[in-house]
C-alpha cells in the first residue's frame, strides 16, 4: 500500500496540477506519452512490478519489463538493498565527505577489478553518459589521439562529449563538435573496420558496445570485436568497452565481454550498478594505462559519495553465481518463446535479438497492411509506441523502444522474472501480433483515449510538434511517381469528420462518431501530412499533370476549436509540413483546401520555399458565381428582383461571391458572425458594394431569393426552418453548413454545391471521404491544376481573393476545358446521390521529411 507523503504529491485538483506540471517540465514528451496512453504516474514499485490508480482509485499492478532502461536487474525496491539504504541512513553515515578517505569507493574499486578479472584502477562518476565523458577524456590524455572509432547505431550518452560518439542523427543534430573527431564502422564489417583504422591519423580508442542496446539490441559478432582488440593493440590505443547496459550478469555474463574472447582496456558500467537505488557509473582502467594526474583532473562532487557506493558494494554482493546463471535460463526461455511467435507472425516480427535478459523484439514496418493507421504509423515511426500503449492498457505491461531504433521493443526484465511473467509476456505479445498481422487498428487503439477522457483538457495539445518525420521508401509509391507527368499540382487536405476516418479505415465503420473523433483529436498531435495516391488529369489542349493529393489527418472540428482558443500553431505547422512535403514530392503548386487555408491566412502564413502557392479560393468563387447564375437562368429568375444573401460574407470566398453577384441583385444580405473582426469586415464589405446590409442573425437568412453559404461552420447551423420557399441555396461550404436531408424535406428548394468543377478528360480521383461523382473536383483541386497547366509557381493566387484573380482563373479554365459541374447539370442535390467515397485500401502512406500550404471551402474567421 502507497502511502506517500512526499513534497506535494497530491492536491485537489489532479487534471489541473498535472497541466500546470506540464508547463515547466518537458512539455512535448508530456504531450507524447498522453498520446500513447502511457502518461502513468506510479506510486510504487517492488521486484517486477510498478503500481499505479485507477480512476476509482484501485491499485493496478503493471509488470515492468522496460527495467529502468537496464538499471533494475534487481527489480524495484530490492528488500536487502532498502535495508543497506536504510542503515546507511540510520547511521548517519556521510553522503558526502570529499577529500577524505572514501572507503566505500575503495572498496568498490577493488571489488569491480576483481569481478571484471583484471587489474583496474575505477573512476567514478554519477550516470553512464560521465562514465564514457570520463572514459573519453582519459583515453585523449593516454594517447594524445584526436579521433575516436565508434559503431553505427550505437548509443553511449547524451552529454556534449558521449553523444559525439551516439550515433542518431536525431540526438547529435546541432550538437556536433570538430573535436574528437569520430569516425563510424558498421557494426561486424572488418573491411569497414580496418579501412577506419588505416584512415584514422591519431586515433584515442575504439568504442563499442558489445550489444548495441539502444540501437535495437543487436549482438556483436565474436570475430568483429576480437579483430578489433588485435587492431587497438597494434595501434596502441585502448579498446573501451561501454557496458552501461550489458555488464553485470543481464547477459549471462558478469561482462558481455567474457562471451566475446577479448579483455577491455577500459569497461564502462552503471545502471545496474547503483541496484536500482542509487546513481552510480565507473570506469575501469588498465592500471598500466592509468594517467595518474587524471586523479586531480577529473573530479565530479557528487562522485564516490558514500551511500551510492556502499549500494553498489551490496548490490554486487547479490549479482552472484546463480544469479547470473539465472539470467541466462529465464532470458534463453523468454527468447525461445518469442523466436515461436516470430515464427508463427513472420509477417509481423522481423526479428529476435539480445543475449540473457537483454532482448529486442524487431516488427516489421507495417507498410503493405490493409490497415490506413498501420500504416500511417509505421510512416511516422510510432508504431511501435503505440505496441508500447496498447500493452500497458491491455495487458499492464511496460515495453518501450529502444533509443534509437524505433521499431524494436526492448524487453529487459529483472533477473527475477518467473514463469508466469514470461508467459504473460507472450501471451500479450501473442495478441499484439495476431491484432498487427490483421490490421486491427481499431483493436489497437481501443484503449485511446484511456478512460475515456479527451486530451483536449491540456494546455500543452498545442505545442509545436518534431518537425521531422521520418521518410519512408514505399516501393509501390515510387514506381506511380515515375510513370506519371513531371509537371505536379498538390493539394492539401484534411478529414471532414470522423467519417473520413471509417473511409480511410473501413474496420473503424461501427464505431460510434464520437468515439471516432476522440480517437482522431487524441491522436492529433501526433499527426503528419500523408501522401495519397497521385492521378494524371489532362488539359483539352492534350497537357497533362500530376494531381498529388496529400491528406493532414485532422478533422475539421479539430482545427475549429483550435481557431476558437486561438491556439492555430500546431495546424498551421502541419499545414506547412504538407507544403514541404509537396515540394519533396516534385509538385511545382499546391493549392489549401478546406481549413488548411483559413489557418494559413489564405496561405499569407506559410513558408513556400519555392513552390507556388494557391488558396484555391479564386476558382471556387468563379464556380459558385457560375452555378448561381446558371440556375437563376434555369429557373428564369431574374437577378434584378432578387434578394441575394451571402451566409459567412466576411470569409475570403463569401466576400468576393458577394462583391461580384451583388451589383446584379436587387440588393443583398450580408451576413457574419458576431466576432468582432468579422463585424468590421462586413462593414467594410457593405461600404464597398451596392444596396448591401448587415446581419448577424441567421434567420433573416429567410430573406434570400439566392443564398449563398460559405461558412466554416462543423454543426451545420442552417436548417430547412431558415429558407424561403423556392429559393435557390448555393453551398460551397466544407463540410457543408446544410443540416443533412435537407433535399428530402424541403424539395422545394434548388440546392447544390457551388465551387465544383467538371474535368474536361472526366478522371477519377477515388478520394475517400470526399463525396464528389467521378470527373468532378472542387474549385480548390482545379485551380492548383490549372497554375500547373500555365507553368505558374509563384504566389500571386493566396490572400484575399479580388476579380482580377478570378477572371484570370476563369479564362484559364476556358483554355484547358474545365466547366462549373453545377452549372452543366440541372442541380446537384446535396445527399445520397453523390458518389459514395472509395475506400483507400491500398493508400500508400509516405511522410517524408517536413510541411504544408492552403485552400478553403470555407470562410475565414
Ligand atoms: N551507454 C550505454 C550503452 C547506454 O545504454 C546508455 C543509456 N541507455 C548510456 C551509455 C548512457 O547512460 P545514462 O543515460 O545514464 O547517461
Amino acid at each position: 500500500m502507497n502511502t506517500e507523503t512526499g513534497p506535494a504529491m497530491m492536491t485537489s485538483n489532479p487534471t489541473r496540477d498535472a497541466e500546470s506540471l506540464e508547463r515547466h517540465f518537458k512539455p512535448r514528451l508530456q504531450q507524447l506519452l498522453r498520446a500513447l496512453g502511457v502518461d502513468v504516474a506510479y506510486e510504487r514499485g517492488q521486484g517486477n512490478h510498478l503500481y499505479h490508480r485507477d480512476d476509482q482509485g484501485r491499485e493496478i499492478e503493471v509488470l515492468d519489463l522496460v527495467g529502468g532502461y537496464g538499471s533494475l536487474l534487481l527489480g524495484h525496491a530490492h528488500p536487502a538493498l532498502v535495508a543497506e539504504a536504510q542503515r546507511l541512513l540510520a547511521t548517519g553515515r556521510p553522503v558526502h565527505a570529499q577529500g577524505s578517505r572514501r572507503e566505500y569507493a575503495a572498496r568498490l574499486a577493488c571489488e569491480l577489478s576483481r569481478r571484471a578479472s583484471g587489474d583496474y584502477c575505477v573512476l567514478f562518476g554519477n550516470s553512464g553518459t560521465e562514465g564514457i565523458e570520463a572514459a573519453m577524456k582519459h583515453a585523449l590524455l593516454e594517447t594524445g589521439g584526436r579521433a575516436f572509432i565508434a559503431l553505427d547505431g550505437a548509443f553511449h550518452g547524451k552529454t556534449l562529449g558521449a553523444l559525439q560518439l551516439t550515433a542518431h542523427p536525431d540526438y547529435r543534430e546541432s550538437f556536433e563538435l570538430p573535436e574528437p573527431g569520430v569516425v563510424r564502422v558498421a557494426p561486424d564489417s572488418i573491411e569497414d573496420l580496418e579501412a577506419a583504422f588505416e584512415r584514422v591519423k591519431h586515433p584515442a580508442g575504439f568504442v563499442f558496445e558489445p550489444i548495441l542496446g539502444e540501437g535495437g539490441v543487436r549482438p556483436l559478432n565474436p570475430e568483429f570485436v576480437q579483430r578489433a582488440a588485435r587492431l587497438c593493440a597494434e595501434h596502441r590505443i585502448p579498446l573501451i568497452a561501454d557496458e552501461c547496459q550489458t555488464g553485470l550478469g543481464r547477459t549471462g555474463r558478469f561482462l558481455a565481454c567474457d562471451a566475446l574472447g577479448v579483455r577491455p582496456d577500459y569497461v564502462v558500467l552503471s545502471k545496474a550498478l547503483g541496484g536500482g537505488l542509487a546513481k552510480i557509473s565507473a570506469v575501469l582502467i588498465r592500471r598500466e594505462r592509468y594517467v595518474d594526474t587524471f586523479d586531480l583532473r577529473h573530479t565530479s562532487t557528487f562522485a564516490e559519495d558514500d551511500f551510492s557506493c556502499a549500494l553498489a558494494l551490496k548490490t554486487l554482493e547479490l549479482i552472484d553465481e546463480p544469479l547470473i546463471a539465472s539470467c541466462e535460463k529465464n532470458g534463453g526461455e523468454l527468447m525461445a518463446g518469442l523466436r515461436g511467435l516470430a515464427a508463427r507472425h513472420p509477417e509481423v516480427i522481423a526479428g529476435v535479438r539480445g543475449r540473457g535478459l537483454m532482448i529486442g523484439l524487431e516488427f516489421r514496418r507495417m507498410t503493405s497492411s490493409r490497415s490506413f493507421l498501420l500504416r500511417f504509423l509505421t510512416a511516422q515511426e510510432d508504431l511501435v509506441w503505440m505496441v508500447m500503449g496498447y500493452l500497458l492498457n491491455v495487458h499492464r505491461i511496460r515495453a518501450a523502444p529502444t533509443l534509437s531504433d524505433r521499431f524494436t521493443l526492448r524487453l529487459e526484465p529483472s533477473a527475477l522474472i518467473g514463469d508466469r511473467e514470461i508467459q504473460q509476456t507472450l501471451a500479450a505479445l501473442e495478441d499484439v501480433c495476431a491484432r498487427l498481422g490483421r490490421g486491427d487498428a481499431p483493436g489497437l487503439t481501443a484503449f485511446l483515449p484511456p478512460g475515456g477522457s479527451s486530451p483536449t483538457a491540456s494546455g500543452n495539445r498545442l505545442a509545436r510538434p518534431d518537425a521531422r518525420f521520418a521518410a519512408h521508401d514505399e516501393p509501390g509509391y515510387r514506381r506511380r511517381r515515375l510513370t506519371t507527368p513531371a509537371v505536379a499540382a498538390s493539394w492539401l487536405c484534411h478529414l471532414v469528420d470522423s467519417e473520413d476516418l471509417a473511409s480511410l479505415e473501413p474496420g473503424f465503420v461501427d464505431q460510434p462518431a464520437d468515439r471516432r473523433e476522440a480517437l482522431l483529436e487524441h491522436l492529433a498531435t501526433r499527426v503528419a501530412p500523408v501522401a495519397m495516391n497521385p492521378v494524371d488529369i489532362r488539359s483539352i489542349t492534350g497537357a497533362r499533370v500530376r494531381f498529388q493529393p496529400i491528406l493532414i489527418p485532422f478533422t475539421s472540428r479539430w482545427v475549429k476549436q483550435c481557431i476558437d482558443a486561438r491556439q492555430t500553431s500546431l495546424p498551421r505547422a502541419l499545414v506547412q509540413k504538407g507544403v514541404d512535403l509537396a515540394r519533396s514530392l516534385d509538385c511545382r503548386i499546391v493549392s489549401l483546401a478546406q481549413y488548411t487555408s483559413i489557418v494559413t491566412f489564405n496561405g499569407l502564413r506559410l513558408d513556400a520555399r519555392g513552390l507556388g502557392v494557391t488558396s484555391g479560393n479564386s476558382y471556387s468563387v468563379a464556380l459558385a458565381a457560375q452555378a448561381v447564375e446558371h440556375a437563376q437562368r434555369d429557373t428564369g429568375i431574374s437577378p434584378r428582383e432578387s434578394v441575394l444573401v451571402v451566409v459567412g460574407a466576411a470569409g475570403n470566398i463569401g466576400r468576393a461571391c458577394a462583391e461580384l453577384l451583388a451589383p446584379h441583385h436587387r440588393r443583398t444580405l450580408l451576413v457574419g458572425s458576431t466576432r468582432p473582426g468579422s463585424r468590421l469586415r462586413l462593414r467594410e464589405l457593405a461600404r464597398r458594394i451596392p444596396r448591401a446590409s448587415l446581419t448577424t442573425d441567421l434567420d433573416a437568412v429567410a430573406e434570400g431569393d439566392v443564398v449563398m453559404v460559405a461558412l466554416n461552420a462543423v454543426d451545420a447551423p442552417l436548417s430547412e426552418r431558415h429558407f424561403k420557399p423556392g429559393a435557390i441555396v448555393c453551398d460551397v461550404s466544407v463540410p457543408s453548413a446544410l443540416q443533412a436531408g435537407m433535399a428530402k424535406s424541403r424539395p422545394d428548394l434548388r440546392l447544390f454545391h457551388g465551387g465544383i468543377a467538371a474535368l474536361p478528360g472526366g478522371e477519377d480521383l477515388g478520394l475517400a471521404g470526399f463525396p464528389l461523382p467521378r470527373g468532378q473536383v472542387y474549385g480548390c483541386m482545379a485551380e492548383a491544376l490549372l497554375l500547373a497547366f500555365e507553368g505558374v509557381r509563384d504566389s500571386h493566387f493566396t490572400g484575399s481573393v479580388t476579380t482580377e484573380h478570378v477572371s484570370r482563373v476563369t479564362a484559364m479554365a476556358l483554355r484547358h476545358g474545365f466547366t462549373s459541374a453545377s452549372a452543366g447539370r440541372a442541380f446537384t442535390h446535396i445527399g445520397p446521390d453523390m458518389a459514395p467515397p472509395t475506400p483507400f485500401a491500398d493508400m500508400p502512406c509516405f511522410v517524408p521529411d517536413i510541411e504544408a500550404r492552403e485552400e478553403t471551402h470555407a470562410i475565414a474567421y
